[in-house]
């Protein structure tokens, strides 16, 4: 169907959730523990000692990651720690003592990271790097490197992130695997390889996806002041001398990701619909109009169809607006999970929608848009006290040679006032 953005969580997600936040210090464990159930929608589970901490861990199941503090009554620095690094639990710790030596031992382990608590903005930061770590289990990367233990550290520092790791031991491999694998969305690419080298892999890779959708990462352990403005040139968005540290990587990393994202959002601001995720009208008629002249030299039949809801203006007044949008997503809902891959879909506007469907002769499309219309009709809304059902009129147009997609969309437009003049709930397919 329609892929999600990057940005979206899927409300579904079967991936666990539930972060323990281990602390001495009631305040500062509240402050924490409203900022993520607020900002990022997590389930926080709030423990002031490691007793109370392990009884938690051991009546949920749904454990995404640990926040701890160091400093608790029944253990000491390095139980603390262990208690959840032998867990494989994702282990973050938030100290409120500066010490360089404590950081840098503490480092050492497996876990994440090491926040200081009175670091300004340090709140912020913890929400981030948790929404960061939540977001990376939806992510594939992919490694390239020739050398096994390069590549394996790479791979152990970006699953300890969370991400989804693909590893490939050349160009090639490379390549077969960003285009299988269109999860794909951050590439540590080693230059020294034998074959083909990272920059000519770089520039390759670039042919099959933009720097808005994978980012690429150089490394190399060469000391050419020359080859990270090469890299950069060749499409990379970004470089790392080897050998790195675990933080300045992890930065490094976030920094493209986050970017990816940012590009991402603004994409879909730009080009979906704000209430439904459908892609909006004006996304719509950009496809479209590249979509049908090609379909038409090919001469590949396709359609437009005007879909509008039946009687909506009722359903918010005997509802209240709030219900109707919530009734207008699930009808958008219907019909993108009705559309195939090769259709084009649109929120068009209050409560119509509009679709683009290539490949169908007329009895195939009056079978399509007549079950969709079913579908919606068997929609049983749940709201306040009941069931909200709705209906939908569709008008449908096939081209003919020569077609343009205004008067495709014009011709379904008339004929869906047609649909609604012959008492609404149909289909009109023919003039
Ligand atoms: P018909 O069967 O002739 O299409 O009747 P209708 O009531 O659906 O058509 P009309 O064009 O009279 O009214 C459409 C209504 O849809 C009016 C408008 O307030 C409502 N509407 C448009 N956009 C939204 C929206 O985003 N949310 C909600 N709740 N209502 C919307
Ligand atoms: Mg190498
Ligand atoms: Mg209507
Ligand atoms: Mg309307």
């Amino acid at each position: 169907m329609h892929p999600l953005p990057l940005t979206t969580r899927p409300s579904s997600s079967s991936l666990p959730q539930r972060v323990l936040l281990v602390e001495n210090s009631r305040a500062y464990m509240q402050v924490v523990a409203q900022a993520i159930e607020q900002q990022l929608e997590l389930p926080v589970t709030v423990a002031t000692t490691l007793a109370e901490a392990r009884a938690e861990l051991d009546s949920h199941d749904d454990w995404f990651m640990v926040l701890t503090g160091l400093v608790l009554a029944d253990g000491d620095r390095d139980t603390v720690v262990d208690c959840f690094l032998r867990r494989g639990l994702p282990t973050v710790v938030v100290s409120g003592v500066y010490d360089e030596d404590l950081r840098v031992r503490m480092l050492r382990r497996q876990i994440i990271d090491f926040v200081l608590k009175s670091t300004p903005g340090s709140l912020d930061y913890i929400v981030w790097l948790v929404q960061r770590l939540e977001r990376n289990r939806r992510i594939s990367a992919l490694v390239v490197d020739d050398s096994t233990s390069a590549r394996m550290h790479a791979s152990i520092l970006l699953e300890m992130f969370g991400y989804r790791v693909v590893q490939a031991d050349g160009g090639e491999a490379a390549l077969a695997a960003i285009e299988a694998d269109p999860t794909i969305r951050l590439a540590v690419v080693d230059q020294e390889m034998p074959g083909m080298q990272g920059i000519e892999l770089t520039r390759r890779l670039r042919a099959l996806r933009a720097r808005d959708r994978v980012a690429v990462i150089g490394v190399s352990g060469r000391d050419d002041p020359g080859l990270v403005a090469h890299f950069l040139k060749n499409g990379a968005n970004d470089f790392l001398r080897k050998p790195y540290s675990r933080e300045e990587f992890f930065c490094r990393v976030s920094q493209n990701v986050d970017q990816l994202e940012l590009i991402g959002s603004l994409q879909d601001l730009a080009t979906r619909d704000f209430l439904t995720g459908l892609p909006n009208r004006r996304h719509f008629l950009e496809q479209a109009e590249r979509l049908v002249p090609k379909l038409q030299e090919a001469g590949e039949p396709v359609a437009a169809a005007m879909i509008d809801i039946d009687h909506f203006k009722h359903i918010n007044d005997s509802w209240g607006h709030e219900t109707g949008d919530f009734a207008l997503r699930a009808a958008a809902q219907a019909v993108s999970g009705h559309a195939r891959r090769q259709d084009q879909i649109a929120r068009f506007g209050g409560e119509e929608f509009c679709l683009l469907v290539p490949g169908l002769d007329e009895a195939e499309l009056d079978a399509y848009f007549d079950t969709l219309r079913r579908r919606i009709e068997d929609l049983r809304v749940p709201v306040r006290g009941g069931e909200l059902k709705m209906t939908v009129s569709i008008g449908v147009c096939p081209a003919e040679s020569g077609d343009s997609l205004h008067r495709l969309l014009s011709e379904a437009d008339r004929r869906l006032y047609l649909a609604k003049a012959g008492g609404r709930n149909q289909v009109v397919a023919a003039g």
